[in-house]
């Protein structure tokens, strides 16, 4: 009878102990699309079902609020009611402000008020075409996120009549970081999250090591260089990401607010690592737009993110703080790499 009670105790040990060694080893991976991208959520530990499900509602929510192309969210309530307070929820309203601090720091790199030249271009529809300056200029008219007036007490946000607002420099950040704050909260999360190339990661790795990420090349599907990091947020921005092609050119979705067309700053890529993801996205797309001194300018200033920048000459640049996570990939060991202090 003894042996029997050790028997069944060394197997339930066993079952415990390999229950425990999937569980924690073994990620569960889904891809849901939405926000017009693919979205993988990998998680590891317990309840990886749930903890999709719980993300999966959450980016549902939000981007019915965020969608500039769903008639009833926050935002197309904003741009079909310009010129008027429109109330919208919490969450729009601190996006919103997010976006519009990004703006004041980056002199209106970033700017979501860019919509109707992004429009003009044809990103929206897919439908492209190189407009002729004179229309830019009429557009541009209506770029200015100094109009984006928040009454954060009342939850209303005003436009002035014709300017319209888009939040696809910014959503996906918002998103992720409150898929994060959601799977932290139902405990013991490790988990990465990839929103069409914003990442997002959760906890620790179930061995303890950093969490590896790669960098894309422009161009290739290759990375270039990795980081090795802890918990945190990494958002690149690339004009290979949508783009076309006239007459040998080749005209990308990043717009430079300030000319209009798209940012023609040298830089190629922008990777921003920073624990505020909404900021981290929104930093992403202006360092693209402003190009390398002028991000190193605000590197010194702002001092809270990161960065990886890589130039039209393959040249990259990687600020100080993440310098001892940062890699060059094999067959990229030849890029020159600059430390910014
Ligand atoms: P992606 O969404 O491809 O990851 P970004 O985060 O850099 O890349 O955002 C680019 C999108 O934001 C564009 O598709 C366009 O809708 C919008 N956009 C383009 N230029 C700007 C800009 N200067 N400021 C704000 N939004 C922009
Ligand atoms: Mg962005």
């Amino acid at each position: 009878m003894k042996r029997f009670f050790g028997l069944a105790f060394c197997i339930i040990l066993i079952i415990l102990c390999c229950s425990c060694y999937d569980k924690t080893k073994e990620p569960y991976k889904e891809e849901i699309f939405a926000m017009d991208t693919v979205i993988t959520i990998t998680v590891y530990g317990e309840e990886p079902q749930e903890k999709i499900a719980a993300a999966s509602r959450e980016i549902k929510r939000l981007e019915a609020l965020f969608s500039v192309t769903n008639e009833s969210s926050d935002i197309s309530g904003i741009n079909k009611n310009s010129g008027e307070f429109v109330k919208v929820s919490d969450d729009t309203v601190a996006l919103l402000k997010t976006a519009v601090e990004a703006s004041e720091l980056t002199d209106g790199a970033i700017d979501i008020s860019v919509y109707p030249v992004v429009k003009l271009w044809g990103f929206t529809t897919g439908e492209y075409k190189v407009p002729d300056d004179k229309h830019i200029t009429n557009k541009r008219n209506f770029v200015d996120y100094k109009k984006i007036i928040i009454d954060e007490k009342n939850s209303s946000v005003k436009i002035e009549k014709g300017m319209e607002l888009d939040l696809g420099a910014v959503a996906k950040g918002y998103t992720s970081q409150k898929i994060k704050n959601i799977l932290n909260e139902m405990g013991n999360t490790s988990a990465i999250i990839n929103l069409g190339g914003n990442i997002e990661t959760v906890g620790k790795k179930p061995d303890e090591d950093p969490w590896t990420i790669g960098i894309q090349y422009p161009n290739d599907s290759n990375y270039f260089s990795t980081l090795e990091l802890g918990e945190t947020s990494i958002i690149t921005s690339g004009g290979y990401q949508r783009n076309f092609e006239e007459n040998g050119i080749v005209y990308h979705h990043i717009i430079d607010p300030s000319t209009g067309k798209p940012a023609d700053s040298g830089i190629v890529s922008s990777t921003v690592v920073c624990d505020n993801s909404a900021m981290g996205d929104a930093l992403s797309t202006a360092l693209f737009v402003m190009g390398k001194d002028k991000s190193i300018d605000l590197y010194r200033k702002y001092n809270n993110f990161e960065f990886i920048l890589l130039d039209e000459n393959d040249k990259v640049y990687v600020s100080k703080g993440i310098k001892d996570s940062f890699s060059l990939s094999q067959g990229y060991k030849d890029l020159e790499v600059c430390i910014v202090e």
